[in-house]
């Protein structure tokens, strides 16, 4: 249990909205241009692992000045590889239907979007796509939704179930989680009991008037509903969720803060912090009016996942493919724990990719234009590398990938806490762990080059293992070797 004096007077919180802006801008206002030793200061403090409050973590979004700059990034940068070590998770989100009752001026599925196409996958489409993503190594899965009648608690519950009932070969999906509407504390009991991991919601913006600019009817155009939603999540025991902001609509640097405010409230009244956060960028969607948006530019974008690393070190921070590749290799060095991979955003485009690959290889001869068609989905996808060349590109930069899903099998949940909290975690556990799955995925998956390198590394990162463990390692990947699978410590 975390116990955090600074926050323990928030415990009455609980079911009730928890965000004051008067707070938060008080706080941007009186920690304005500080000086690169107060940076420094608050960068050591992060380092020595603590939990950084929202007065420090306002120093940091406003540091100015390169010194600042380089300070952050390097502390950002120190504290990954200190408490993440040198791997990256990987998962892929599976878009089960697009039906929508809300309009969020930014979606392409909004209700009022009349070019959308709209769909939901059967049970038999979605073990097809299953399937599709099994065959590319995938374990680890997201699934989304639409807010429509349709997707009640007891349907998200029954596709989850689909989802883990779909075994190919060597090929099964570890882990489900959901990016669902909220539901109350019953309908979040249901999706439970399906056995799903994180239950992943964003508030996309905390600011309360910008959130009614942009979601202009439906359920969630109701503020509070949504920004109570993990209590009840919690309430009805779901100990991992994942929290988020829609970066463009708002101004950046109070977002930041009031992911820190979620933070503390969840901690006050849960004893847990969330397991995930997530920062998504908006991207171009079906028929986007841009004229209202507020743009995070790149820089800005690098320095607010540098101090979100720094603010809650022990929180998971993933990274999607909506930012361009280039930006990705660089932010993972930043503190990024995971990404997705080979993703598909149109609904039921795994089974369809290998048909829509000839399409477009077809079409590109003929002169034409390859883009993705917008109204079929969600919105711009920037990364559209597959799950190989992403692989490819992380064991070049030394990084491994991971399909570890070990804590929550073997019940260890709230690992994102545990790996920070239990000296040694890291390397006795995710480390290890990362190795093994992606040995795994080597044998089953990979092209015969990639097979080759990523064996090295995972050749060079056991012998860094200390003694014990590396005996254990070493003797685990020879079995997996053999052929035997699902080898998890
Ligand atoms: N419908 C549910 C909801 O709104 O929470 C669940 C999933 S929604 C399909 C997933 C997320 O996509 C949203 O929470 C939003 O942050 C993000 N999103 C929506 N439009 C986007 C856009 N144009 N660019 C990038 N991300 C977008
Ligand atoms: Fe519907 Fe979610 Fe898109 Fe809003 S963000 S329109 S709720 S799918």
């Amino acid at each position: 249990m975390l116990f955090n004096p600074q926050i323990c007077n928030l415990k009455d919180e609980k079911f009730r909205p928890f965000i004051s802006v008067e707070e938060i801008e008080a706080i941007l206002r009186n920690t304005r241009n500080p000086s690169p030793e107060r940076v420094q200061a608050v960068v050591d403090r992060s380092l020595g692992l603590a939990r950084l409050s929202m007065e420090e973590t306002a120093v940091l979004l406003n540091a100015r000045g390169e010194e600042a700059e380089r300070i952050i990034l390097e502390g950002a940068r120190t504290l990954k590889r200190r408490v993440y070590g040198d791997r990256i998770v990987l998962f892929a989100p599976l878009y089960i239907g697009n039906r929508c009752i809300n309009n969020c001026a930014y979606c392409g599925f909004r209700a009022g979007n009349r070019d959308a196409l709209r769909r939901t996958l059967t049970d038999a489409e979605i073990e097809s796509e299953v399937r599709g993503l099994e065959e590319a190594g995938q374990k680890r899965l997201i699934l989304v939704y639409g807010e429509h009648p349709d997707y009640s608690a007891e349907y998200i519950a029954r596709t989850a179930r689909v989802v883990y009932g779909v075994r190919q070969d060597n090929g099964r999906i570890n882990r489900v989680n959901i990016n669902a509407a909220p539901f109350d504390i019953e309908g979040f009991r249901t999706v439970k009991e399906a056995g799903i991991g994180t239950y992943q919601i964003f508030q996309e913006t905390y600011h309360p008037g910008t959130y009614k600019r942009f979601h202009l009817g439906g359920r969630k155009a109701d503020y509070e509903w949504r920004l109570t939603a993990m209590d009840r999540a919690m309430e009805a025991g779901i100990d991992d969720v994942g929290l988020g902001v829609l970066f463009g609509l708002g101004d950046w640097r109070f977002e930041v803060l009031a992911l820190v405010r979620h933070v503390n409230h969840l901690e006050a009244c849960f004893g847990v912090g969330p397991h995930t956060i997530s920062f998504p960028r908006i991207q171009n969607a079906s028929n986007l009016d841009r004229t209202a948006l507020s743009p995070v530019a790149d820089d800005d974008f690098i320095r607010l996942v540098a101090v979100l690393r720094l603010a809650v070190p022990y929180t998971g921070l993933i990274l999607t493919a909506r930012e361009p590749r280039n930006l990705r290799d660089r932010l993972i060095g930043f503190g990024v724990s995971q990404i997705d991979a080979g993703t598909q955003l149109e609904i039921g485009g795994y089974t369809e990719h290998a048909r829509r690959l000839a399409q477009l290889r077809a079409a590109e001869k003929a002169g034409e234009s390859g883009e993705q068609n917008l109204h079929r989905e969600q919105f711009e996808l920037m990364d559209t590398r597959s799950l190989a060349e992403t692989i490819g590109q992380l064991v070049e930069a030394g990084q491994i990938p991971s399909f570890c899903t070990a804590c929550y099998r073997k019940g260890r949940t709230g690992e994102h806490f545990m790996e920070f909290s239990t000296k040694g975690f890291i390397k006795s556990f995710c480390t290890p762990n990362a190795l093994l799955t992606f040995a795994e995925w080597l044998e089953d998956y990979a092209p015969e080059g990639l097979r080759v390198r990523g064996r090295e590394l995972i050749g060079r990162r056991t012998a860094e293992l200390d003694p014990g463990r590396r005996e254990e390692v070493g003797r685990l990947l020879e079995r997996i070797r053999n052929g035997e699978r699902d080898l998890l410590l």
